[in-house]
């Protein structure tokens, strides 16, 4: 059996080698390492795949989302109301642009933010919702813009995980994530489903004024050459990273069935295991049976395949599968309101009891998109051993 990785980045790109090799290459003769035309095709070609009316590349997933805020014209003490249980990151740049991160609870089913819980949020100084789509799937689209058109409040997604994932509204309309609220963002870090060869990053939004703003914003606030009309910074996505990714997008879908597909057999395997819930599907024509992966729809995208253990031997289970040779993740193991950065004395420990839940509970296996059957009967086959085991 070939050596399981938690993601295998090896793997995929021996598969597209010789374009990869030759386009890096190329970019490297033509000298035009900034800017330039292979991040121009990129965006051009990012904006049609996601039937966004602007992509603005930048520099990672991290600024995406500062730059985001930044252009929104967020101000000191503006509050943002995001989820406890996701990647630093989300509350870091609230954090740093002197905004006032609001941490709330997610579902216990998709792991997203709560939308009961957002309204109960909500004060005179709520300005923006940040959603993130963890690990692949959308959050509550529906109740967000609602409850964001309601109160007058941005919604800015976090899309780093949710590449490629399409969003089924109740009315049966579907869009991808990132194309949704008025602004997005997302990370091309080389584990992320769209993965670049070293950091990379872009904003998404379909105002234009919003994407004239940001364009400035991440060049040094300029608009006109030497022009500095607001505080910007220096954010720009390289033409080598352009280049690999030109070669990745049009083989997304295709890497992102690849990962229903390993979630898929994982399901089957796990069905009616006591002690393990497999990852629950919400898109509004999943709804009948969450725990199916339909083949009709792409609302999952599997940036991680997150198991809930319920029988208190998460930390054993994630011992056993090292010794045995298979990686795993906890993500996340803390929740952020109990963070020493991003503590603080209006939080109330009953209002985050999901998330406090989760973090004891989840384990997150390999997924890319290079798994085969083999591995994924090793690694199912164990997992159920050592919990029948218990
Ligand atoms: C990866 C990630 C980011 C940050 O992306 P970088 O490119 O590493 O800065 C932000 N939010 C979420 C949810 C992520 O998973």
């Amino acid at each position: 059996m070939k050596k399981i990785q938690m993601v295998d980045l090896k793997g995929q790109y021996e598969q597209i080698k010789e374009q990869i090799d030759a386009s890096i290459l190329e970019v490297i003769h033509s000298t035009a390492f900034i800017n330039g035309p292979e991040v121009h095709s990129f965006q051009k070609e990012l904006e049609e795949y996601l039937d966004v009316k602007h992509v603005i590349p930048c520099a990672n997933g991290t600024d995406a989302l500062q730059i985001a805020m930044m252009g929104l014209g967020l101000k000191r003490g503006d509050e943002v109301i995001t989820a406890d249980f996701t990647f630093a990151a989300t509350v870091e740049v609230i954090a740093l642009l002197q905004l006032t991160p609001v941490l709330v609870d997610v579902e216990l089913d998709s792991f997203n933010i709560d939308p009961e819980a957002i309204k109960k949020a909500i004060t005179p100084n709520t300005k923006a919702i940040v959603p993130v789509h963890l690990f692949g799937q959308s959050a509550n689209m529906d109740a967000i813009l609602a409850i964001a058109e309601e109160h007058n409040l941005y919604v800015i997604e976090d899309n780093a995980q949710g590449i490629g994932a399409n969003y089924q509204f109740k009315n049966q309309k579907t869009q991808k994530t990132g194309a949704i609220g008025h602004v997005a963002s997302t990370s091309f870090f080389p584990s992320k489903n769209l993965g670049c060869y070293g950091d990379g990053g872009a904003i998404f939004t379909n105002d234009d004024d919003l994407a004239h703003t940001i364009r400035g914003i991440v060049n040094h606030g300029m608009y006109k050459r030497y022009h500095h009309d607001v505080v910007g910074v220096n954010s720009r996505l390289d033409a080598i990273q352009a280049t690999v990714l030109r070669a990745k997008l049009p083989k997304l879908d295709q890497y992102n069935n690849a990962r229903r597909t390993a979630a898929r057999k994982y399901n089957k395997a796990f069905q009616g295991i006591d002690h393990i819930i497999t990852p629950q599907v919400k898109g509004n024509q999943c709804r009948t049976d969450k725990s199916t992966i339909c083949e009709t729809c792409d609302c999952h995208v599997f940036h991680q395949y997150t198991l809930r253990v319920t029988n208190g031997k998460r930390d054993n289970l994630v011992t056993h599968l090292n010794n045995q040779g298979i990686p795993c993740g906890v993500y996340y193991p803390i929740p952020l309101h109990s963070q020493k950065a991003y503590t603080h004395d209006r939080y109330n420990e009953a209002d985050f009891s999901i998330t406090n839940q989760l973090v004891q509970e989840v384990i997150s296996l390999p997924m890319h998109t290079e798994l085969d059957d083999e591995q994924i009967e090793f690694i199912t086959n164990t997992v159920i051993d050592f919990i029948k085991d218990d």
